[in-house]
Order: C-alpha cells, then structure tokens, then sequence
C-alpha cells in the first residue's frame, strides 16, 4: 500500500529550468520541522520498502533491461539489500535519535551535556548506473532517517530504472520532501548549482571533482562514494580453490561493474597456474561451458563501456575467455595473464568482467605495487597463514579489507563503507548511514543557581590560581 501523498498521476518531469523552483519549495517544506518527528520519517522508511515490495517486478525489468541483471542478482543486491538496512534503521532509529548524554567536567556543573542528531537540511543524492536502484535508494533512507528532505537524481545511464523510479517513488514517498530529478549532465549541473546541505556522490573520481567544486561554492559537505582498482593478493598459503571461487563470484557478478570488485590479482609465482585453473573451474561451474547462454551472467551497460572494454582484452595473453558479442553487449568472464604494470588494463578501473593476474615473488611485493598505486576502495587478501594477512592489513591502507573473500564485509551494518584518498571520502551502511546525514550538535545546559565569579575578571591572583587548578 502507497504511504503518505499517494498519486493519481505521474509526477511531471522536472527540466533544467524549474530546478531552483523545486530545490526552493522542498527547502520551505523542511523549513517546517516536519520532517524531524520520527513518525514521519518511519513512514518514508516503510514508503520505501513498500515500494521495493510492490513494484519488484518492475524494478527487475528494469534492471534487467539496463544490464541484463539475473533476476535473483538484482533482487539481493539492488533491492534486498536497501530492505535490510532499512529493517536495521527501523529497529535502531528510537535510539540513535536520543540525544546522547556525556560527561560534564566538574567545573561546568550542575550541568547537562548531550550530543544531539539533527538533520542537515535538504540533501541532493547523486547515483550511478552499476547498482542503480541500491545506490539511490539507501542514501535516501538515509537521508529520510536522518530527518531530511531529498531530491535524488539517478543515472541516466540506468536508464529504465531512472525513468521507473521517477515515476514511482512519489506514489510512495511523501513528494513534498522528496524529489527524483532525471537527466544527465545538463540537470546534474543545475542541481549542483542550488545550495544543498549534503551531497552524497556515488560514481568515479572525475566527476567527483566537479561535484567537490560545486558544493565548495555553498560550502556543503559530501560523501564521495568512489572507485578505483581493488587488489586481490593470493598467497603460497591460500586455499586456492576457495579463493579462485571467490575471486571468480565477486569479479563476475554483474559483469564486474561492481565498484568492489577485484580489479586485478597479484599472485606469488609458484601457486599462478593453479590459481588460474581453479578460477576457469570455478566460472564453469558458475555459468556453464557458454557463459552467453546462462542466464546468470549478466551485459555491459551501453556500447561505450563495450568498447572500452573489449580495447583493453589487448593487454597480456588471454588465459580463457575473451569472447566479445557487440550486438548482445557480451564479453565473457575472461582472465588475463603476462601482464604488464605499464599495460592499459592496469591504467584505469576496469569495471568489466576482465582478470589481469600478475605474478609476484612475494608478499611483500604484492604490498609494495599496492603502495605504489592509489588507495583502494576494496583490498582483498587470501592466505592460511595469519601472518601474512595481518602484515597486509597492517600495512596497505584501502577503504575496507576482506580476507580470504570478496564483496562481503559490505554487507555488515556494523562495518561502515567507504573510501580513502582517491577511492572516496565519507561512509554509510549501518549506523554510519544516518550519522552521514545528521549533524552532531553539542548541547550543554548549564544551571542558573551556581554562578562562581572565579572566571569573571577582574582576574585577581587568587582567581588565577583556581583557573590554573581547575580549567
Ligand atoms: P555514471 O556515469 O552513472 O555517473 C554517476 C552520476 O554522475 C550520474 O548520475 C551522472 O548523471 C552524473 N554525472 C556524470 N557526468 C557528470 C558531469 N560532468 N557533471 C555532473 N554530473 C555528472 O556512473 P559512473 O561514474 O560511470 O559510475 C561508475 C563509477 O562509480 C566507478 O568508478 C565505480 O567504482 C564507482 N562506484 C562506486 C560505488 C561506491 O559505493 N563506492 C558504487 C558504485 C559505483
């Protein structure tokens, strides 16, 4: 059942035009204080995964459609996923929204002293083509959480599931508040030119800066929910078949257009053969000997990423895979081997379903050529010996580590998620959802009825020596 403002008829499409209108309307609605009461925000909560519940179908048609996402892929990752957390944020809000009591220093007393969650104001979620339903609709629960107003603008690279979520999200959500702006770079600019009083980025680092740019003309903070190349180190010591199969999911999945996904394997040198072998095991096992016709391996997004991809299958040898079907946007699970640092593929994200595998001589080389290269988003490690993942956790520095797998430690809504340096700034997931869209605002409530003049001048040296004591 629709929540709150249900709809009788679509919401009209918003042009670059009446942005600031509609940017200007959703802040005097905040401006009320409604959207602070949990009520409200519990019933943006429930509107959502009503919406995830009800019109499911739709939305993995959708998904379907824009990156021949697997039915049961896109139900766990795009909308199972949105309804866990928010399960989470609903059995946790009474309480995060509690002002929280800390300790007052003697001096200050009879006083009170609390930090109190408010929300920032209006927030602008930006999201990107991968996981396009996810990656909007749980900064938006976040930002409802939090007690926000939001306009969310998703990618018009997704574009099936942008056009659905523009038509669907006000027949849920309340549409006073809460906004679906559509369009690409022309509409993102407008909406970047409105004062916000968070941005929260999902995408790569070039636009990123732009998005950086624009918000440090109103001074608006932002979370950067970036990319980058996401090492895999296998050790002599690692289950090589366990690690090929986990490798082999979290870089297959969606056709490795997963911001996570191992980007590249160093491997020690004695255990490279094996390792391979288990992967192109592992990848059979998964999609059958024709990964074309499973129908749990999912396309590229549009014809642009198709050929950057296919450009970079000229790095190294192909080890298996390297098929490429233009008319179906398909490259099939592929790994690579002979690799060089210098070759392309190792140059820029690749965010497609290609596996360059480079040899090392040892652990310590691996965290070396890890060093060299921009902080990770995702680092993962395999290997029995807790020595070795210990020395690699230790000393390389990513947004998150999983150790002997991938993808997982995103899933944990006690692990908040994030990047470091160039692969992001800010986290979410968990708690550090709704603490990414509140303010942290100190309150201390001081008595009337103790009023010791020792810190008023004049500043006799009696007075002095009690500051010197006491402050
Ligand atoms: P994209 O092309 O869909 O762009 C993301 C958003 O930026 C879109 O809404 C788009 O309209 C907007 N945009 C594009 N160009 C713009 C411009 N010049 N000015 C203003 N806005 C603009 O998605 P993408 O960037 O190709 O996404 C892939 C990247 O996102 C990868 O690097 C991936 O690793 C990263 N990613 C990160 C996460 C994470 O959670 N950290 C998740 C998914 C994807």
């Amino acid at each position: 059942m629709a929540q709150s403002a249900p709809s009788t008829t679509d919401a009209p499409a918003v042009g670059v035009e009446e942005v600031p209108k509609l940017v200007t309307r959703i802040r005097e609605e905040y401006e009320t204080g409604r959207t602070h009461h949990a009520p409200w925000r519990k019933e943006q909560l429930e509107g959502i995964k009503t919406l995830l519940a009800e019109r499911e179908d739709e939305l993995l048609a959708a998904l379907a459609a824009d990156l021949g996402k697997p039915p049961i892929e896109g139900w766990a990752t795009d909308l199972g996923y949105v309804v866990s957390e928010i399960d989470y944020m609903l059995r946790h809000l009474d309480r995060w929204m509690k002002p929280e009591r800390v300790a007052t220093p003697l001096f200050q007393r009879p006083a009170r002293a609390a930090i109190h969650r408010e929300p920032l104001g209006v927030a602008l979620v930006i999201g990107p083509w991968n996981y396009p339903v996810q990656l909007v609709l749980l900064p938006l629960a976040g930002a409802v959480a939090a007690g926000n107003c939001a306009v969310i603008k998703p990618s018009e690279v997704s574009a099936n599931v942008s056009a659905l979520l523009a038509r669907i999200v006000p027949e849920y959500l309340d549409r006073d508040c809460i906004a679906v702006v559509e369009g690409g770079v022309p509409e993102t600019q407008a909406l970047l030119g409105e004062r916000f009083d968070h941005i929260f980025y999902t995408g790569n680092g070039t636009v990123a800066r732009v998005v950086m740019e624009a918000a440090a003309q109103h001074l608006t903070p932002v979370t950067l929910e970036l990319g980058g190349k996401s090492p895999v180190i296998v050790d002599r010591h690692a289950n090589l078949e366990v690690a090929a199969r986990r490798i082999a999911w979290g870089k297959y999945l969606n056709s490795g257009q997963t911001c996570v996904a191992p980007d590249y394997v160093l491997v020690d040198a004695p255990v490279e053969e094996p390792l391979v072998e288990h992967i192109r095991e592992a990848v059979r096992s998964f999609y059958g000997p024709d990964p074309r016709r499973s129908p749990d391996y999912g396309r590229i997004v549009n014809g642009r990423h198709f050929d950057r991809l296919t450009t970079l299958l000229g790095s190294g040898t192909v080890a298996f895979g390297g098929e490429t079907d233009a008319a179906e946007r398909y490259i099939a699970p592929t790994v690579l081997r002979d690799v060089k640092p210098e070759d392309p593929v190792m140059q820029e994200e690749i965010f497609g379903p290609i596996l360059p595998v480079l040899t090392v001589p040892d652990v310590d080389a691996a965290i070396h050529f890890v060093n060299e290269r921009d902080k990770p988003l995702a680092l993962y490690v395999f290997s029995e010996q807790s020595s070795v993942t210990e020395r690699v956790v230790e000393r390389t520095s990513s947004g998150g580590v999983c150790v002997n797998a991938t993808l997982y430690h995103l899933t944990l809504p006690s692990l908040p998620f994030g990047g470091v340096g160039p692969s992001g700034m800010g986290a979410y997931h968990g708690r550090a959802t709704f603490e990414t869209f509140s303010h942290r605002k100190s309150v201390l409530v001081k008595s009337t009825r103790f009023d010791p003049k020792v810190a008023y001048p004049p500043y006799t040296a009696l007075k002095k020596k009690l500051m010197r004591r006491f402050l």
